[in-house]
């Protein structure tokens, strides 16, 4: 079920916001309204500079994926744009199913013309005349707003054969996704979108090379993708000054859990998680932990809470910032509950096609089990084993990410430690 819209954004209208200054403020429908609120300025100055001009720009603004990866956006954009084999196609992964993301949602339904006039930039840049936008399909309003804005672009020249007039041609395709988790992994996607099952490839060839239907294809999540409005119309400089050397910009974190005021938030990079839950109004009960980066994620501690809300920052402390998920948890929540959640989630949603994934995730699930009723040495030892052979020997993020929670509750909160075991 889709959360309670009212909970979607809470800092709509604010003035400090540059990814969700849009939303809460324009009808979603109106293309009139997105071009008075200084829609279309930025394919309008990637028109001016050229698409080399584009990805320079891109490249020195230091944008990296917000899918969760971090890679750096316009080394992907280089790569797909200097590839010889033709037609090449962009992808936007908006299948968002990292239990705790929900801010491409927000986005996708508060400013859609800014995801298409952001994905017909990257297309301009990258010599891509289709693109297509896969959105979960538990997202229905997404894309219905998203399927409206295509058509009203296609209806005023600003998708086609001949968009705004500047001689090249781009148009978007929406296609839905059917509730599989792993079909939002991006080789996944290009096999649901073949008609094929929606099972990861092996990578390297990397889709720059060899992606949808064999070609060079780039794939960006929806937040990366909007991060370059700001990046062509304020210059690639300025939008570096925000954030940090290695986390340039602003980023939307997705705060749930037990907590006074959950929905998207969007800070500069480099705030802290404590700053980041005051906004949000705290922990409802004495605070727990907090779980950074989904359920491929780690926990931090109470004591830990001055942690930089950076990609480095979070490495560092031992977590991730993944996609920005920030599950909060209070003394109230049964954390071994938690885990077995988290486990059954990986193990139900394992494609299979992989011995360690397949056979680890059901070795997982079944030991925390065990564990919750009584816990032993033996158990916990088998589950870092299995751990390791999923993280070593998966073929996709998946299974090599399926024990980071698991590990991360043993490690740093004691979980199933002798003071902690029931
Ligand atoms: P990855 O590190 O394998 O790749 C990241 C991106 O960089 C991919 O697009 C990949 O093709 C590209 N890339 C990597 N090396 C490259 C190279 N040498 N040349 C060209 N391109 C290269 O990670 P991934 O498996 O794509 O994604 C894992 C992440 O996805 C995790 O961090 C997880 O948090 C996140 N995730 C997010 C969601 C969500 O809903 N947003 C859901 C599940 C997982
Ligand atoms: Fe499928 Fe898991 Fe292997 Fe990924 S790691 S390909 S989800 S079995």
């Amino acid at each position: 079920a889709e959360p309670p819209a009212e909970h979607a954004v809470p800092q709509a209208g604010d003035p400090s916001l540059v990814l969700l200054r849009r939303v809460g403020v324009v009808d979603p429908a109106s293309l009139d309204d997105y071009r008075a609120e200084g829609g279309y300025a930025a394919l309008r100055e990637a028109v001016r500079i050229g698409p080399a001009g584009v990805i320079r720009e891109v490249l020195e603004s230091g944008l990296v994926g917000r899918g969760g990866a971090a890679f750096p956006t316009g080394r992907k954009w280089e790569a797909t744009a200097r590839q010889l084999d033709h037609p090449h196609y962009l992808v936007c992964n908006a299948d968002e199913s990292e239990p705790g993301t929900f801010k491409d949602r927000v986005v996708m339904e508060g400013d859609p013309y800014a995801l298409v006039e952001a994905m017909t930039i990257a297309a301009y840049a990258t010599g891509c005349p289709k693109g297509y936008l896969y959105i979960r399909g538990e997202y229905p309003r997404a894309i219905s707003r998203m399927a409206h804005a295509i058509d009203v672009a296609r209806a005023r020249g600003l998708l086609g054969a001949d968009v705004m007039g500047q001689g090249f041609a781009f148009d978007i395709e929406i296609r839905r996704g059917a509730g599989a988790y792993i079909c939002g992994e991006e080789t996944a996607i290009f096999n649901s979108i073949e008609g094929f099952r929606g099972e990861p490839r092996s990578k390297p060839p990397f889709p720059v090379e060899k992606g949808l239907f064999g070609k060079p294809t780039v794939v960006n999540n929806v937040e990366t993708l909007v991060n370059v409005l700001p990046i062509l119309t304020g210059g690639a400089a300025a939008y570096a000054a925000t954030g940090t050397e290695g986390s340039t910009g602003t980023k939307l974190f997705c705060v749930s859990g037990t907590v006074a005021r959950p929905g998207v938030y969007e800070l500069p990079f480099g705030a802290t998680l404590r700053e980041l839950l005051d906004l949000s109004g705290g922990a409802t009960g004495r605070l727990r932990a907090v779980l950074l980066g989904g359920a491929a994620g780690g926990f931090v501690r109470p004591d830990e809470l001055d942690v930089p809300l950076t990609f480095e920052g979070t490495r560092a402390a031992g977590t991730t910032l993944g996609s920005g998920v920030v599950l909060v948890l209070d003394d109230g929540v049964d954390l071994v509950r938690i885990l077995l959640r988290v486990a059954e989630f990986f193990r139900d949603e394992s494609c299979g096609q992989c011995v360690p994934c397949r056979v680890g995730t059901v070795r997982q699930e079944e030991a925390l089990h065990r564990l919750s009723r009584r816990p032993t040495a033996g158990d916990i030892a088998l589950l870092r084993e299995v751990g390791q052979a999923m993280r070593d020997a998966s073929i996709c993020g998946l299974g090599q990410t399926a024990w980071n929670a698991v590990e991360s509750a043993i490690d740093r909160l004691g979980v199933f430690s002798p003071s902690e075991a029931s």
